[in-house]
């Protein structure tokens, strides 16, 4: 991978169960070694950096002394419920140990916490204020004894991607033992060869995934796709890495590990853009004409009344919209100057023409580019 992260602030990195797992169950030897990494990158380059980790189920097996993975819930459940402080402690000592005064906080929450916005609020309050605190590495894992996806589907994939969106996070990185997407389940077939760059997470993609060999895992490849477009769909980058490979992190962040990144094209973009194109639903659509598609994509442009062929919904000024090219394709997102009434009486016409039309005339432009956002169906 070529693709330098290293203007990375707000990282997620969820640690998975086979991360945590050797051949006689809990093993803690590599995430050992991701902590350490974990505390210098804090404190060389001043990251926010928030852990998603597995592991309960694991640790819970270890201590009740559990050869095989319970198989109904609640006793998955009640397992989970004996490793999760366990976990935590594994967490706290190695902090202790390697932490130069980092301290680990615990945050167990649902997928469900984080689409409900009281609870979300309050999440994204918390989240914050450890972040100030300077010296405190958020640990977050699915509160299993009331949510059961991740013991269910491995769901931490996708609690980390929404997390990320959630927090406005720049990279989202999920670790497991493999070094990433590849042509096949690689533990199955040793000719599969992995996917560097995945810009889109179309079914042709997804028709690559297959589950876990993993005897204590659940989510596989599938849930960590849907994870990606999660994260990608609220603009945040995501990469699925090897983490048993030494200084993986720093690898990544410098553009030099073998891993697969999705949606690199939002790389750097700044939370203002992101949020112009991911933040808000959109209250209509604008249709252009291949002129102003070519402008807008090619040329740096912003958009003119001239290149509007249609407008769809009913829209104030300020709205955010969608821009659509003749076949409906949503190229660009951005922030209008204009209503939808305004538009469909100036869309065709030549700028110099809106005074006369309108009897006002605020902007040349229906939306400037610094209020434009190129969207996935508009990159080359
Ligand atoms: P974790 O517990 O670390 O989140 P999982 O065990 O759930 O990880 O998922 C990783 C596993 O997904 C790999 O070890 C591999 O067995 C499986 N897998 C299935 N299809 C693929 C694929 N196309 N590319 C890579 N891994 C795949």
């Amino acid at each position: 991978m070529s693709i330098s992260l290293n203007n990375v602030n707000t990282l997620v990195v969820k640690v998975g169960t086979t991360l945590l797992s050797g051949p006689n169950g809990f093993d803690g030897r590599i995430v050992e070694e991701l902590v350490k990494e974990i505390v210098s990158l804090k404190r060389e380059r001043g990251m926010r950096i928030l852990i998603v980790s597995s592991g309960a189920l694991g640790c819970g097996m270890a201590a009740l002394q559990m050869k095989k993975r319970p198989k109904v819930l609640p006793l998955k459940q009640a397992v989970a419920a004996v490793g999760q402080s366990r976990l935590m402690h594994f967490y706290e000592v190695l902090f202790e140990t390697h932490g130069d005064g980092l301290k680990a906080a615990q945050i167990l929450l649902s997928g469900a916490d984080l689409d409900n916005r009281a609870s979300y609020l309050n999440i994204r309050n918390t989240l914050q204020t450890l972040f100030d605190l300077k010296n405190v590495i958020p640990i977050v894992n699915e509160n299993d004894p009331v949510a059961t996806d991740e013991l269910k589907f491995g769901d931490n994939d996708t609690l980390a991607a929404k997390l990320a969106g959630k927090i406005d996070a720049d990279l989202v990185i999920l670790l497991s033992d493999i070094d990433g997407l590849y042509t096949k389940n690689p533990s199955l077939h040793p000719d599969a060869t992995l996917v560097k760059r995945v810009d889109l997470v179309t079914p042709e993609i997804e028709a690559l995934a297959g589950d876990s060999v993993a005897t204590t895992s659940t989510g596989g490849m599938r849930t960590k796709l849907t994870a990606a477009k999660i994260a990608n769909s609220m603009g945040v980058p995501m990469v699925i890495a090897n983490g048993g490979h030494s200084n993986i992190l720093h690898a990544i962040l410098n553009g030099k590990a073998e891993c697969t990144i999705f949606g690199a094209a939002n790389i750097g973009m700044s939370h203002r853009k992101r949020w112009i194109a991911y933040g808000r639903a959109a209250r209509g659509e604008i249709c252009v004409d291949d002129g102003a598609c070519n402008a807008i994509l090619r040329q740096g442009k912003s958009l003119l009344p001239a290149g509007i062929t249609s407008v769809t919904g009913e829209f104030e000024m300020g709205a955010a919209v969608r821009i659509v090219d003749a076949h409906g394709a949503a190229i660009a997102a951005g922030l209008t100057n204009y209503s939808s009434e305004d538009i469909a009486r100036i869309k065709g016409l030549k700028t110099a023409a809106i005074q006369a039309t309108l009897g006002h005339k605020d902007f040349d432009e229906v939306i400037h580019r610094d209020n434009l956002v190129i969207l996935e169906n508009g990159r080359e």
